[in-house]
């Protein structure tokens, strides 16, 4: 710590702050940390950099419930921290290392068409073009995915797809799969626009979204839209800007 630095404090600190508070400041990190928990708006950031300390996991914590407090109107990351015990699950950065992803590229299902295979492929590739830290790429072998897409014929109940995904103990995602169905439960033919929706929605339970009862967004739990929304792209944007676990 610099003099330069020092001097910064009170001017970080504001004039609220007491001679004690100074003091506790100056004992340990972890007073540090407490304390920079409790700054409110930019306060918090300033002490930081005056430090010029190396963040520890309750600073990312801080900084998490922040950005989500600023972004609770026009995300629903609400919703989905309501449905995950307060925690973020996603994928580990991989800019450099997309997933593999295998859509099953032939079926002996009635009605099964290749254009259903473009039409998944599509919704991958719109995701990508967020340009999130987990980028997707296709494989031609299924023992080298990451993530595989496959077809049944329908569900026993009303849905159109399905995806499970598996995380470690720091809530990073590790895999994934998606079914997709190309019949309703009644037995009547998905067609091209609403396997493309189906394939968005299950991307993004993929990426970590959850349900939103916002039904403008690819996230409803009944789809009825057939594009990403602006909502639907703040989330997952909000989702990679923040560390994965419990936000607490
Ligand atoms: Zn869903």
């Amino acid at each position: 710590m610099t003099r330069a630095s020092l001097l910064l404090l009170p001017l970080a600190l504001g004039i609220g702050f007491t001679g004690a508070t100074h003091r506790s400041f100056f004992g340990s990190r972890p007073h540090l940390a407490r304390h920079s928990a409790d700054a409110s708006g930019s306060l918090g950031h300033e002490i930081e950099s005056a430090f010029d300390r190396v963040p520890g996991p309750e600073d990312a914590r801080v900084a998490a419930r922040r950005k989500i407090e600023e972004s609770e109107s026009t995300t629903y990351i609400a919703e989905i921290l309501a449905e995950h015990d307060s925690s973020v699950a996603r994928w580990p950065d991989r800019r450099t290392q997309p997933l593999t992803v295998w859509v099953q590229p032939a079926s002996g299902i009635a009605d099964f068409n290749k254009i259903y295979v473009e039409q998944v492929r599509q919704a991958f590739e719109e995701w990508d073009r967020l340009q999130l830290p987990v980028h997707f790429t296709f494989v031609n072998d299924s023992a080298d995915a990451d993530v595989h897409v496959n077809w049944v014929d329908r569900f026993s109940e009303p849905i159109s797809g399905r995806t499970r995904w598996t995380r470690d103990d720091d809530w990073l995602i590790t895999d994934a799969n998606i079914l997709l169905a190309l019949h309703h439960i009644g037995g009547e033919r998905l067609d091209y626009d609403a396997m493309h929706a189906i394939a968005l929605h299950e991307i993004g339970h993929l990426l970590g979204l959850d349900h939103t009862q916002d039904t403008l967004s690819i996230m409803a739990p009944r789809v009825r839209v057939r594009e990403l929304s602006n909502v639907d792209t703040a989330t997952v944007r909000l989702i990679y800007a923040l560390p994965a676990g419990p936000l607490r």
